[in-house]
């Protein structure tokens, strides 16, 4: 019942996702005006506001133009839901299940923003970080230091990186890679980095892009975490370590 009750949540904050992630970049605001077709700027009514039901209700198009809606709403919506599904099944109702939802809610977001304008904003990176140094503070890892020195360790292999190839990644993924870092410590790191090129490299094929162009890399790294939060979901009952 309470699996029901935040997969719910979870594609109502997915609206919400898609909407930060597509008005912040631009400089938007999030409050006003309400969720509108992008192409007759007509407002949509209340209950076409419901996440994936207004989709499926309108049948994909604007009911104003005819034009046909972004498939990256009920997407990034039955997304979040199963990502709240799948935190809640990892950490129940608790200060660490809390803690994966505001890095998914991130992750989230970035994820859109770099799909639409290939960019993330560092408003986002400034709102979120302070939330998990905090956390971190609050709860930290077996090795309290590892965060702290995973995340300098990445900082001086990008900074190599960039020294030695200028513009193989973004700042925008160079961030994210840091707050994972951050928050996991260098073995979940550097898995999730691995897992990252392997995707990326799927991803650029799938999407025919040549990988010496940029193309948007944050769904990759986020796919690779996430695939990384459900190994841990399926090794946590025999190991009882998320490390
Ligand atoms: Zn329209």
């Amino acid at each position: 019942m309470i699996g029901i009750f935040v997969f719910l949540a979870g594609i109502t904050m997915g609206s919400f996702f898609h909407l930060v992630g597509e008005r912040l970049p631009v400089k938007r605001s999030i409050l006003f005006p309400r969720s509108h077709c992008t192409a007759c700027k007509q407002p949509l009514s209340l209950p076409k506001m419901i996440p994936l039901l207004s989709y499926a209700m309108l049948k994909g198009v604007c009911k104003h133009c005819g034009t046909r809606l972004s498939l990256l709403y009920p997407m990034v919506e039955l997304l979040s839901g199963s990502l709240f599904l799948l935190m809640y099944k990892i950490a129940g109702v608790s200060f660490e299940g809390l803690f994966l939802v505001i890095l998914c809610s991130l992750f989230m977001i970035a994820v859109v923003s770099d799909l639409l304008y290939m960019r993330v904003p560092n408003e986002l990176f400034l709102f979120f970080f302070p939330l998990f140094v905090i956390y971190r503070t609050l709860e930290p890892l077996l090795i309290w230091w590892e965060g702290a020195a995973s995340l300098l360790f990445c900082f001086l292999m990008f900074y190599s990186l960039e020294r030695f190839k200028p513009n193989s990644m973004g700042g925008a993924d160079m961030k994210l890679f840091g707050v994972l870092a951050f928050c996991f410590g260098f073995k979940p790191f550097l898995l999730i980095l691995f897992l990252s090129c392997i995707s990326g490299m799927v991803y650029a094929k799938v999407f025919s892009f040549r990988l010496d162009e940029p193309f948007p890399f944050v769904p990759a790294i986020s796919f690779s975490f996430w695939l990384y939060l459900c190994g841990a979901y399926i090794i946590l009952p025999f190991t009882g370590s998320t490390g």
